[in-house]
């Protein structure tokens, strides 16, 4: 849009052009190119990654706007990112096949760069919920987006499987991200963090752009992904597992043999979580943790003498579907023992504490209310099940159940 160039060489144009630029500095048609010899002049709003932009201002891949600047930290929309790689594939006039998008035609800005692009293969634009494909050419362009984009330009192959803490393995660019890691031009935020949903500025597509074509110049650093403060438990125990995570619930059992107390991450855990609520004015106990599979035996058939089988059902797990048995599952209770084991529980202090903080020690509260139907038991506002604590801030950031976030059957 506003990076066009003016091809024209007559020295009535020029200075018809000059006249404009000079009376009417924000007219979008048109800038001028600078000349070979000026190519590397730094943009006067360039401040940061000044190498990166005057190597792809060298090349002519950024043109700038035609008041002289280059707007750095705007977002980038879908079409400039579509019409930079074209530049650098040498493609200014193209003439493709409409690529069928129905919010452009030829007469919409970028029309015959996008149908290039689609021709090419580098885009395939988006499919709006009525079915509608479009192109959305002054959309904010996402980091996942460009992620995929620069990969499938430039046939970035080699994917050495990295994984940002962000970015799950079903995400719909997961693997374009990685290969993007894998050829040293992202290295994320740090944390291990890739934030794909957030757009980039103008200046941080250049710099991935000047990485992906010097990479002896401009690569990133390597991805560092650090450890989880609380580790997700092995998955070498019995049992059913969906990305990783043990599910055990009125579907998916143990076998009655495995009897391994409670695990000492979940313990550690559990322990230090307990620390820091008591340091905050929150005393929590736990009331039960690692049940074998007999003492669950024992209880299920207790409480079936007491209330029948229909009502055990809801609040006991027969045995081997216990996630006692895991030795991952926790029962707390605050002071006042009148609350444990109650729903009245959640609007304690305790109850209250542990529903807005277990995520950060790796807890996920495993049966939140209203969700009877999916995970199988009433709301226990007091059972909380160990996943690691990368897991359990995805699974509550998510707002599903465990069964619901990893599409799983809880009855
Ligand atoms: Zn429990």
């Amino acid at each position: 849009m506003k990076e066009q160039r003016i091809f024209k060489k007559s020295a009535l144009t020029i200075i018809t052009a000059i006249l404009v630029l000079l009376f009417m500095p924000n007219l979008e048609a048109g800038g001028i190119s600078p000349g070979k010899a000026e190519a590397a002049t730094t943009f006067p709003d360039v401040t940061d990654f000044k190498a990166e932009i005057d190597y792809l201002t060298g090349l002519e891949i950024i043109r700038g706007y035609p008041d002289g600047t280059f707007r750095p930290k705007t977002s980038i929309t879908r079409l400039d990112a579509v019409r930079m790689i074209l530049r650098e594939m040498e493609i200014e006039d193209p003439v493709a096949a409409d690529p069928g998008f129905s919010d452009m035609n030829p007469e919409t800005q970028g029309y015959a760069l996008v149908a290039k692009a689609v021709e090419i293969g580098f885009i395939d634009g988006k499919v709006l919920e009525d079915g509608r494909k479009v192109f959305d050419p002054q959309g904010k362009l996402t980091r996942a987006e460009m992620a995929k984009i620069l990969v499938e330009a430039y046939s970035l192959t080699a994917d050495d499987n990295i994984k940002f803490i962000d970015v799950s393995s079903g995400h719909w660019a997961s693997s374009h991200i990685s290969r993007l890691a894998t050829a040293n031009i992202t290295d994320g935020f740090p944390g291990g963090y890739f934030k794909p949903e957030s757009s980039l500025e103008r200046q941080h597509f250049a710099v991935f752009m000047a990485r992906l074509l010097n990479p002896s110049e401009f690569q990133a650093g390597p991805v560092v992904i650090p450890p989880p403060k609380y580790p997700a438990p092995s998955t070498d125990t019995p049992g059913y597992y969906v990305d990783g995570i043990l599910v055990v619930n009125k579907v998916h059992d143990l076998p009655s043999t495995y009897n391994p107390g409670i695990h000492p991450l979940a313990q550690t855990a559990a322990d230090e979580m307990m620390a820091d609520a008591k340091a905050q004015g929150v005393n929590l106990s736990v009331i039960s943790a690692f049940r074998s599979y007999s003492y669950q035996e024992t209880l299920y058939n207790n409480y079936v003498e007491r209330d029948g089988q229909a009502a055990a059902d809801r609040y006991s797990a027969r045995p081997g579907h216990s996630e006692h048995q895991t030795g991952l599952a926790f029962d707390f209770g605050g002071t006042n023992q009148s609350y444990w084991l109650k729903t009245s529980f959640a609007d304690t202090a305790a109850g209250r504490w542990l529903e807005a903080n277990a995520s950060k020690y790796g807890f996920i509260l495993r049966y939140p209310e209203g969700k009877e139907s999916i995970t199988g038991y009433m709301f226990e506002p007091w059972h909380f099940r160990y996943v690691g604590s990368r897991e359990s801030a995805k699974i509550k950031a998510s707002g599903k159940t465990l069964e619901e976030y990893l599409g799983v059957r809880g009855r």
